[in-house]
C-alpha cells in the first residue's frame, strides 16, 4: 500500500531542505499534488491529511473527481496542468482555479471570452500560467521560445488574462536545469513571479532554480495505473 500521508510529509521535508539550500523562503514553494489517472479516493486521502493544492491534466477526468472533493474540502485549489482544448474552456474555468497550460492565441481568446461572460455574474477569477515548450518538442504543448515574449504580452494586453507565471515540462532524458533556468529568465523579463517546474524526479533541482510550484504525482500517489 502506498502511504500517501507519509509521502506528503517526506516530500514537504525535501522541499524545505531544497528551499533552505537555495536560500529561499519555504513559503515561496507550493507542492501541487498530481492525482491524474488515480481514483479520486487517493486525492481525498491527501486532502484529509491537510494537503490543499492539486493538479489534474484532463478536464473530463477532473470533472468526475473534483466536484465532490471540492464540496467536502472548499479550500482545495485545483490546477490544470494538461493541454486544454477550446471546446472544454467553459468546463475548465468552472472547475479549476489555475490554468497552467495557456499556450496559443485561440485558447487565450477563448479563456478571455469565458471570463468576460463570468464577470457579469461571479467573482471567480482564474489565474493563468503560460506554458513554454522550452525543448521545442513538436509533440509537446507549449508556446515555442521564439513566440513566447509576444504571446505572454498578448495574453495580458490583448486578452486581459491574469497571467502570473510560466510552466514547462523539460524533454525526457535531458538535463532539466537548463530548461528551468531558461523558464526563469523569460519570467523575469516579464515580471512574472510564479514558476511551475519540476516533477517527482527533479523537483529539488527545480527549487534550486526558482520553482514556486512543483508538480509531483508518482512520488505521492505511487505508480499510475495504465489509462
Ligand atoms: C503527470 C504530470 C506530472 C507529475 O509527474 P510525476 O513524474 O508522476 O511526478 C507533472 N506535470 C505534468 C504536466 C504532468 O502531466
Amino acid at each position: 500500500m502506498v502511504d500517501i500521508a507519509a509521502n506528503l510529509i517526506a516530500i514537504e521535508e525535501n522541499i524545505a531542505d531544497a528551499a533552505r539550500s537555495a536560500g529561499r523562503n519555504l513559503e515561496t514553494v507550493t507542492l501541487v499534488a498530481v492525482g491524474k489517472a488515480h481514483p479520486g479516493e487517493l486525492s481525498r486521502v491527501a486532502l484529509a491529511a491537510g494537503h490543499t493544492v492539486f493538479g489534474e491534466n484532463r478536464v473530463q477526468e477532473a470533472e468526475t473527481k473534483w466536484p465532490t472533493l471540492k464540496a467536502a474540502y472548499p479550500d482545495a485549489q485545483l490546477h490544470l496542468i494538461g493541454p486544454l482544448q477550446t471546446n472544454k474552456v467553459r468546463h475548465a474555468v468552472a472547475l479549476f482555479d489555475v490554468i497552467e497550460t495557456v499556450d496559443r492565441p485561440k485558447l487565450a481568446a477563448a479563456l478571455a471570452k469565458e471570463m468576460a461572460r463570468l464577470d457579469n455574474c461571479s467573482e471567480k477569477r482564474i489565474e493563468c500560467f503560460v506554458q513554454i515548450n522550452t525543448g521545442a518538442e513538436p509533440q509537446k504543448a507549449g508556446v515555442m521560445l521564439e513566440d513566447a515574449d509576444a504571446f505572454i504580452e498578448s495574453c495580458c494586453n490583448d486578452h486581459g488574462l491574469w497571467v502570473t507565471g510560466l510552466m514547462c515540462i523539460p524533454p525526457a532524458g535531458e538535463e532539466p536545469s537548463l530548461h528551468f533556468a531558461l523558464l526563469r529568465k523569460i519570467a523575469e523579463r516579464h515580471g512574472l513571479k510564479k514558476l511551475s517546474m519540476g516533477m517527482s524526479a527533479d523537483y529539488e533541482i527545480a527549487i534550486a532554480f526558482g520553482a514556486t510550484h512543483v508538480r509531483v504525482g508518482s512520488a505521492i500517489f505511487g505508480d499510475r495505473p495504465p489509462r
